[in-house]
């Protein structure tokens, strides 16, 4: 049984992602997608928000759970829950340089290995800073995020940025 960690924050969930993770399904038995939070970073979303859509949008799917990261090293993360390997999508040479350190780093500290996966042309150019700004500004995302992410997006959030 192979199981993998599929991570990110996930602020919010995108057509991009969801690409990535259908793939890491076909590659393993058990996929975990892990939503994490930075404290050192703001979000639109809550982390409770971030599942809840992860969740609606995934959870119908066989072999995929949902999770919290919680706080701690990724790598323990996938320790703790028996993952031989965490999925990353790569979209350009950038995303590239900045994940190699942390795969070697993720490997050195529990063995743990990374699988990179490169983004589809269809979805390269989607990331969720890129889609919030264009909601901002009143552009048509629901193109590019699932049904229940369009809704939180467009939905009026008073108090939020
Ligand atoms: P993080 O905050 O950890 O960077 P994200 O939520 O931004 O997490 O992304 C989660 C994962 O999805 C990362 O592996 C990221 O590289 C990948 N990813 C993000 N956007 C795309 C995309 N458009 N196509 C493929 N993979 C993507």
């Amino acid at each position: 049984m192979r199981r993998a960690v599929c991570p990110g924050s996930f602020d919010p969930l995108h057509n991009g992602h969801l690409e990535i993770i259908a793939r890491a399904c076909n590659l393993f038995d058990e996929i975990i997608v892990a939503v994490s939070t930075n404290p050192a970073k703001s979000y639109r979303f809550t982390l409770e928000e971030r599942l809840q859509m992860t969740r609606e949008t995934l959870s119908a799917l066989r072999g995929i759970t949902i999770e919290a990261m919680g706080e701690g090293l990724l790598a323990e993360f996938c320790r703790r829950h028996g993952a031989d390997a965490i999925v990353r999508g790569v979209r350009t040479s950038a995303d590239f340089t900045f994940e190699v350190p942390m795969a070697t780093m993720n490997r050195h500290l529990t063995g743990v290995e990374t699988v990179f996966l490169a983004a589809d042309a269809a979805y390269v150019h989607l990331s969720s800073t890129l889609l919030k700004e264009v909601a901002s500004l009143g552009g048509d995302i629901s193109g590019f995020v699932p049904r229940s992410v369009y809704r939180r997006m467009t939905a009026p959030s008073p108090g939020r940025a």
